[in-house]
Formats: structure tokens, C-alpha cells, sequence
């Protein structure tokens, strides 16, 4: 299977050079030529009782891979990658949340962030040059990553996030496993984070010195293992009904949802997508009918949705061909405020015991306003991006009662912490790259 870019300029690559570049050349985002059709059991879902996330994700990834690794390769990877599920909780008949934050960093990140990283490790095109991976994040991602990629061989990890805007647990998981894990505090937005490494990337003088790649849900190998939670999400639901779902995913970036519709392409039966936003609302305002206008982001409790200018949104067009009408009609958009957010939390907890992180909430806020605007019986699925104890102080104000801390989690607030601030001016991070890595 090749992989092409989103602006059709560039030659198409082999998914682990697509994922080894990151961006393409020509500056847009790699996909594949075509999707596969999986040979999973979608009409006959008595036949895929007991078909575990692992052998699912063995089936998806096979035929992306097949060009790069062999079959025992590709299934390693999986065994290695994917240790954690992703159980589907059912909260009322025709309403279930994925769960995605079983993993190190308790948020559904960790499934790309760790294939990826046992992808870079254990498979690079040539092994002489370390790779250096640079992240821009608004939270979650740089978590994610540098447990993923940890004490890993011959790779870097380079993290960039803005000062102030995540929370204390987050910046936590980013600046104390030190190793080969740099963290970089910006002084400015998530935006800059991202627009710093997107500059880093097209610096042609930086690239022929150093070996970049990115870990941005703009890699398509985060991407590939997204849609194994869809797909397994699909036939846990089988469990319960046989109507097809309507999945509403939280959303900053939209490499979740595009996954999801890749999912789709692939051949799982979908009644609708749904994107939940906070007030970081541009694709929300794009699916109501205006254009897409990217704008500076603002700050929310649902932190890890703080984009304002979604790069994945290329990947969502080109999935349809560019067709609005389409996009329009089978993705619906919601967004939703602070107060609204917090009140779900609180009502979530009241009526059904369950205890939903902010993501998750606007998630649970979107489902309801779906199902009210749209009268179509289909069960819906809201991913439940990470788990409330990363948002403690805001979870536990709403709920009046203790958030759990998993071990795993309570680990990183024990260590110290190390990190390196930094401006948003380009020259200062190409001098500190150049400096920290350069030979
Ligand atoms: C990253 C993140 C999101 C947004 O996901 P995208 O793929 O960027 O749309 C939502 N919730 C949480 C908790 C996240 O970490």
C-alpha cells in the first residue's frame, strides 16, 4: 500500500517512510492511496464474539504494514504495542463510552504513541542516524510520547508545550523521565508549539544536519492504531444490539475522528460521526455551513481539544474528496462552554455513578444534543478520551467526592522535574535542536 500526501505533490511513499517523514515534502499530510477492506466479521458479528482488541488489530494492521514488516513482524509489534483495552461501558441501552485510558498515560494517546514508538525502534530505514522526535502539545500528547518512546533505542524525543496551559499532571508526565526525553516550556500557545515544529520540519538546512520526525497526530502511524478501538468498539457493541452505532468523538486535532472514518472506509458500518468541541469551535462552525476558518485557539478545562486551526482537517477532505455536502452530511458538529462542561460532570455522576474527565463530558454533552436533534434510535458510542484523574481538581469540584489516582499515574507526581524554557522565536529552538543533537 502506498501512502500519498494530502497536496499531491509528493511521490508516494511506504507506510514506514510515511511515518518515519511525518509531514510530506510538499508540506501536506500522508494517506493511504486506498483502504483496505477487512476480512472482519461485520455482517456476522455471532462469529466475532471473543475476537480479541490484540487479533483485531493484527487483521487492520496487515495491510498497511504488509509493504514494510513481515506478518510475525507486524504481530509483534501489536503484541507489544497494544497491552492495554478498550472497554465499552454502557451508561443506558443506547448509551456506551469507550474507555481509551487504560494505557501508562491514561489517555487514548497512549495507543499511538506506543505503536509508533516500537514501530521507530525496532524498524528505521537506516539505523545509523538517531531519529529525533519533535512534538508539539497541548497537553496529552507529550505524556503520551515520551512514556512511549522512554529508554527507547536510538531515538530523541523532543517536547514542546505551552507554559501554563497544561495541567500540573500533565507537564508532570512530560518533565520527569528525563533519559531521552527533552521537554521544552514555550512561552506562548499551543499554536506556537505546533507552528515552531511545522517551521522545524520545512527548514531544509536543519533537516540535511538532523534526522526529524514528528509524533503529531499529523504521523500516520498515530493514526492506524486509532482505528483499532473503533473497530473493536464496533463488535463489543454487537454484545448489547444489533443497530450500528453513531460515535461521538471529543476533538482538537481531529486525528480521532479521521481515524474513525477510516475505520468506516475499511468497512465498519457507522450510522453517523459526531464532533464535539469545546469553544475551540472551527470545525463545528465549518459543518453548520461557513468556511473553514482556523483561528488562535482559546483556553478550556477540556485543555487537550485547544486547537484552533485542527491539522487533521486536510485528512477529513481528502477522505471525501474534497466534497463539503458530504462531509456535512455524515459528520455532525457540536460545541459547548466551560459551564456546560462542568454541569455534565456533575450530571453524569448523578444519574449514572460514572465519572467523566472534562473530554469525555463534552463528549456526553454532544451525544445529548445529537440525539435530540436527530431521532435516529442508533445506539451511541462516546470515546472517553482519558481518565478524570488527570483533571482532578476540576472533576473533584463538581462531583464532591475523591477521584481514584492509578498508581501509574501517582508515580510521575512523585519524581522531579526538569525542563527547558524556551521563546516562540524559531531561531531559538533551531539553535537548541542544533546544539542538543547536532554532532
Ligand atoms: C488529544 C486529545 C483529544 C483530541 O484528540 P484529536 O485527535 O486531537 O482530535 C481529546 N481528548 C483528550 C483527552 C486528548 O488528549
Amino acid at each position: 500500500m502506498k501512502f500519498y500526501s494530502t497536496n499531491g505533490k509528493s511521490d508516494g511513499v511506504t507506510f514506514l517512510e510515511a511515518a518515519e517523514t511525518g509531514l510530506a515534502p510538499d508540506g501536506g499530510l500522508y494517506m493511504p492511496d486506498s483502504l483496505p477492506k477487512l476480512s472482519l466479521p461485520f455482517n456476522d458479528p455471532e462469529s466475532a464474539a471473543g475476537l480479541t482488541l490484540q487479533e483485531i488489530s493484527k487483521q487492520a494492521a496487515r495491510p498497511f504494514l504488509s509493504d514494510s514488516l513481515s506478518i510475525n513482524e507486524i504481530d509483534d509489534l501489536i503484541d507489544d504495542a497494544i497491552t492495554m483495552e478498550a472497554p465499552l461501558v454502557k451508561l443506558r441501552d443506547d448509551l456506551f463510552v469507550l474507555e481509551l485510558f487504560h494505557g501508562p498515560t491514561l489517555a487514548f494517546k497512549d495507543f499511538g504513541a506506543r505503536f509508533m514508538a516500537r514501530l521507530f525502534s525496532k524498524h528505521r530505514s537506516e539505523s545509523e542516524k538517531d531519529l529525533i522526535i519533535l512534538v508539539a502539545t497541548s497537553g496529552d500528547t507529550g505524556g503520551a510520547v515520551a512514556s512511549g518512546f522512554y529508554d527507547l533505542d536510538g531515538v530523541h524525543v523532543c517536547l514542546l508545550f505551552p507554559k501554563g496551559k497544561v495541567s500540573d499532571i500533565q507537564r508532570k508526565q512530560m518533565t520527569t523521565l528525563g533519559k531521552n526525553i527533552t521537554a521544552l516550556e514555550i512561552e506562548g500557545t499551543f499554536d506556537d508549539c505546533q507552528r515552531l515544529v511545522k517551521q522545524a520540519f520545512s527548514d531544509g538546512n536543519l533537516n540535511t544536519t538532523l534526522r526529524l520526525s514528528s509524533a503529531n497526530s499529523i504521523n500516520v502511524a498515530r493514526l492506524l492504531p486509532q482505528t483499532f478501538y473503533y473497530l473493536t468498539a464496533y463488535f463489543q457493541l454487537k454484545e448489547f444490539t444489533d443497530k450500528d452505532p453513531v460515535f461521538v468523538v471529543p476533538s482538537g486535532n481531529f486525528g480521532n475522528l479521521t481515524a474513525g472514518l477510516m475505520a468506516e472506509k475499511m468497512g465498519m458500518p457507522v450510522t453517523a460521526f459526531v464532533a464535539a468541541t469545546n469553544r475551540n469551535d472551527v470545525v463545528p462552525e465549518y459543518l453548520l455551513g461557513s468556511e473553514f476558518l482556523p483561528r488562535m485557539s482559546v483556553q478550556t478545562i477540556s485543555n487537550a481539544m485547544d486547537v484552533g486551526n485542527p491539522s487533521n482537517f486536510e485528512r477529513i477532505r481528502a477522505l471525501f474528496d474534497g466534497d463539503d455536502t458530504s462531509i456535512r452530511q455524515h459528520i455532525k458538529g457540536y460545541s459547548f462552554s466551560d459551564e456546560d462542561t462542568r454541569i455534565m460532570i456533575r450530571k453524569v455522576y448523578d444519574e449514572y455513578d460514572y465519572v467523566a474527565d472534562p473530554h469525555t463530558a463534552v463528549g456526553l454533552l454532544a451525544a445529548e444534543k445529537y440525539s435530540k436533534d436527530f431521532d435516529d434510535r442508533s445506539p451511541i458510542i462516546v470515546l472517553s478520551t482519558a481518565h478524570a484523574s488527570k483533571f482532578l481538581d476540576v472533576v473533584e469540584n463538581e462531583i464532591d467526592s475523591k477521584v481514584s489516582i492509578p498508581e501509574r499515574l501517582a508515580k510521575a507526581t512523585r519524581r522531579g522535574e526538569k525542563s527547558h524554557p524556551m521563546s516562540s522565536e524559531y531561531s531559538e529552538l533551531k539553535k537548541m535542536l542544533l546544539k542538543t543533537y547536532g554532532i
